[in-house]
């Protein structure tokens, strides 16, 4: 290959790896790429498998397990072609999800309801087009969570293939259709798409895990379709996510803020909770909000609020429950879901 490299508004599309590359740590990334880079790599099979890495830039999952699945296949030829994106360089540098000021890349690709007349959401769109008109065998979406969570995969689609290429990361998948914007959702009818949530950033673990997963998907020549072909699968489906409103202060075991929450709440992330347990304490008659599928507000359907007790009022499964509040104000405080039929 030449090395040769072509930029268009903000993306750098390179056709090798950049020194530094496979040793950098995510903070580092910066000085190696300077920006959104998508590192195409050709392989035996010629369809490309589309891996994005980085779109939150604190977690570090993706680069890690990259970092892995490419130092051992150096000296060989990849079994599929790859296309992998390393997205919010500048936020990965500092250590954040995304700085002040910018999108959220996981909610600009096409299909986004906000920001798509941005250039970071153009940016997405010329790469969306880009992946499709290669006719990507699948696309994955590295990320981490800021709470305790066991893996899971997202999938917008219950198609066959989305469902095949999910189980082959782990045995925990939620059907999540809300959210217009993600990399997952823009491909979901056009390519195989995934996110594979890999619990906490900084773990060698996970990013074993990650890389075992692209590894695999690596060296398929199909997705597994049929269920006798893969592990079963338990399927959960998003009932609403959860946001605090933001003019009340919000606490994790400090009874000074107007919402004090219970500081383990991710604990119970993929956890059946049972009505009437307390999550939190609050004066405060709304303090929260949970937005369903179709943009409506159901949180009275959700929550009681009695005697200053935040009880839920169902029986639910929350996932991505965070305690960190930077991550609540940024994005939300979580996702409140039920299952779905075994697969
Ligand atoms: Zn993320």
């Amino acid at each position: 290959m030449s090395g040769t490299s072509e930029s268009f508004a903000m993306l750098t599309i390179r056709d090798s790896l950049p020194n530094g590359l496979l040793d950098c740590r995510a903070s580092q990334i910066g000085d190696v790429l300077g920006g959104p880079t998508l590192i195409e790599l050709g392989g035996q099979r010629e369809a490309p498998l589309f891996v994005s890495i980085l779109i939150h830039g604190n977690e570090d999952v993706g680069l890690g397990a990259i970092q892995r699945v490419l130092k051992a296949r150096l000296e060989q030829a990849l079994p599929r072609s790859l296309m992998l994106f390393i997205g919010n360089v500048a936020a990965a540098a500092q250590g954040q999800r995304r700085l002040d000021g910018q999108p959220d890349y996981n909610r600009i690709w096409p299909g986004a309801v906000d920001d798509h007349e941005t250039p970071d959401a153009q940016m997405m769109a010329q790469l969306h087009d880009r992946v499709v008109a290669r006719r990507a065998f699948a696309a994955i979406d590295l990320h981490n969570n800021t709470g305790r969570n066991p893996h899971y995969s997202v999938v917008c689609s219950k198609s066959p293939s989305a469902i095949g290429l999910a189980s082959l990361f782990t045995d925990r998948a939620v059907l999540f259709r809300g959210l217009p914007g993600t990399q997952t959702a823009s491909f979901s009818n056009l390519v195989p798409a995934m996110t594979a949530e890999c619990g906490k950033p900084r773990s060698a673990e996970n990013e074993r895990a990650a890389a075992a997963f692209v590894n695999r998907v690596l060296e398929l020549d199909h997705l597994p379709t049929e269920p006798e072909l893969r592990e079963p699968l338990q399927l959960f489906h998003t009932l609403g996510v959860v946001r605090v409103r933001p003019e009340i202060t919000l606490g994790f075991g400090d009874a000074g803020a107007e919402l004090n929450l219970d500081p383990h709440l991710d604990r119970l992330n993929f956890m059946q909770v049972l009505p009437d347990r307390v999550l939190g304490h609050t004066q405060h008659p709304a303090p929260i909000e949970v937005i369903d599928e179709d943009g409506h507000d159901v949180a009275e359907s959700f929550f009681s609020l009695t005697n200053g007790e935040l009880r839920l009022r169902r029986e639910v499964t929350p996932a991505m429950f965070t305690v960190d509040e930077r991550i609540v104000r940024q994005d939300c405080l979580g996702y409140l879901m039920e299952t779905l039929d075994h697969l």
